[in-house]
């Protein structure tokens, strides 16, 4: 939990709102306090603000913010203390640490893309070499053979090799055959681009 969380779950907006002088009426309707006014149109929530009238919001911690003109790191120092939370204030920002955490996420999923796509095209490559063998197969000895059947024949051994032991490879391994994917990529899209499906 960040500290900004941490704030943010042990003092709710209506308290931190009357303790600064906020007059707050019934149904937590307070005086607004960010613009002039003299019928309560701010309503306060445990978690948040809104007002009515100028469409202020935001958290305890904006609240405070807005009302001392501080940065959001000052405010969470000065609830800290009006509070007595005894919250470790100046312990490095947990912003950091999650900051690398999002970052590794976008790499783990960027890695899973990539390895889908790789998968992704040897199955696309396999299933064309596939159709190409059942549907252009000479019907009758004296049919002229089909370059896309003599095609298939000749890789889909490979497809299907490549495509049964993809699952089998680490991502080592993923990672070195990696060009070799792209060729086929490159292939299957110039075989299905002259010949078609
Ligand atoms: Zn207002």
């Amino acid at each position: 939990m960040t500290i900004f969380e941490e704030v943010k779950e042990l003092v709710d907006v209506p308290t931190a709102a009357r303790s600064y002088g906020v007059e707050v009426h019934q149904g937590n309707m307070a005086l607004c306090p960010f613009h002039r006014e003299r019928h309560p149109s701010c309503k306060l929530y445990k978690d948040h603000y809104y007002c009515f009238g100028c469409q202020a919001h935001g958290d305890v911690i904006r609240l405070v913010q807005e009302l001392f003109r501080l940065t959001p790191i000052e405010a969470v120092k000065q609830i800290n203390s009006d509070f007595g939370l005894g919250l470790d204030v100046d312990k490095p920002p947990d912003m950091e640490k999650i900051n690398i955490r999002r970052q590794e996420i976008a790499r783990q999923k960027a890695e899973q893309a990539r390895v889908e796509h790789m998968y992704d095209t040897l199955l696309r490559y396999f299933t064309l070499l596939d159709k190409y063998k059942m549907c252009y197969a000479p019907k009758s000895p004296d049919d002229e053979t089909d370059r896309r059947f003599v095609y298939a024949l000749q890789n889909i051994g490979y497809a299907e090799y490549m495509l049964e032991t993809w699952g089998s490879f680490d991502k080592e391994y993923q990672e070195e055959i990696k060009p070799e994917v792209d060729r086929i990529e490159r292939e299957y899209k110039r075989i299905h681009d002259e010949w078609g499906e």
